[in-house]
């Protein structure tokens, strides 16, 4: 089976357009969280998300867009964009995102959690550290999380020695047997790594490997929507630079 792991849309749905353009043949597609807060088009996204996600989670804007949890945890310009989104939000979609878990158990191989299986809504995996620690709070081989808006890999061979590293475009991880997982397949709608191009990553179980991508959309579309709403000029910008 091929399953598509998207994260952090963050109501960009023209990257997320993209991406669902640029797609190989797949079978399903699970969705890591924050599919809005911060961009412009929250209701297209969570639309897609409803239809083509097996599975989806909520994140931390997600849940600071509904109110349910306190915009003071965010910076001055997200708290904006969350409030913005909140307003936009058409009742039956703004349902279905509350009813969205922050973490789920895939049995038998995998666990998913928007930030980290510690602590789903908060936690940032950037170091070796936060990922070693985690692995005591799920219990598959694979963990797949987003939240931080940079692919990454965290592996613990069997040996007991750990790596943690950024997943680079194109490349190929093979799993292997007896090793456990912390992946992060990077964000769609504002990547974090310098690289501006919305990032996705696949998952095929039967080859035991995961494939890290990237797909060009065009940033100045979503920058226009973006001041066409009034959202924050900061945060238009960013998307280019991809930080
Ligand atoms: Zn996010």
């Amino acid at each position: 089976m091929r399953i598509v792991l998207v994260s952090d849309i963050h109501s960009n749905a023209v990257a997320l357009a993209a991406v669902l353009g640029a797609l190989p043949r797949y079978d399903e597609l699970w969705c890591l969280g924050d599919t809005i807060g911060y961009g412009p088009e929250p209701n297209v996204c969570l639309q897609k998300m409803r239809d083509l996600a097996k599975y989806a989670l909520t994140g931390n804007h997600d849940l600071a867009s509904l109110g349910l949890v306190s915009l003071a945890d965010f910076n001055a310009l997200a708290r904006t964009a969350n409030q913005w989104n909140n307003q936009q939000l058409e009742p039956e979609l703004r349902a279905y995102l509350q009813a969205l878990p922050d973490r789920l158990p895939v049995p038998p191989e995998a666990t998913l959690a928007h930030a980290s299986p510690r602590d789903p809504v908060w936690e940032y995996i950037l170091d070796a550290g936060t990922a070693q620690v985690n692995l005591k709070h799920f219990d598959t081989p694979l963990c797949f999380v987003g939240h931080t808006h940079v692919p990454t890999i965290f592996v613990k061979h069997d040996n007991g020695k750990t790596e943690f590293r950024r997943g680079t475009p194109g490349e190929i991880l093979e799993l292997k047997q007896g090793s456990r997982y912390i992946i992060n397949p990077g964000s769609i709608g504002q990547p974090r790594d310098g690289d501006p191009r919305a990032a996705y990553a696949v998952w095929d179980t039967e080859a035991h490997t995961i494939r890290f991508n990237r797909v060009e959309y065009d940033i100045s579309a979503t920058q226009r929507k973006m001041r066409a709403a009034g959202l924050p000029d900061m945060l238009a910008d960013r998307l280019a630079f991809g930080r």
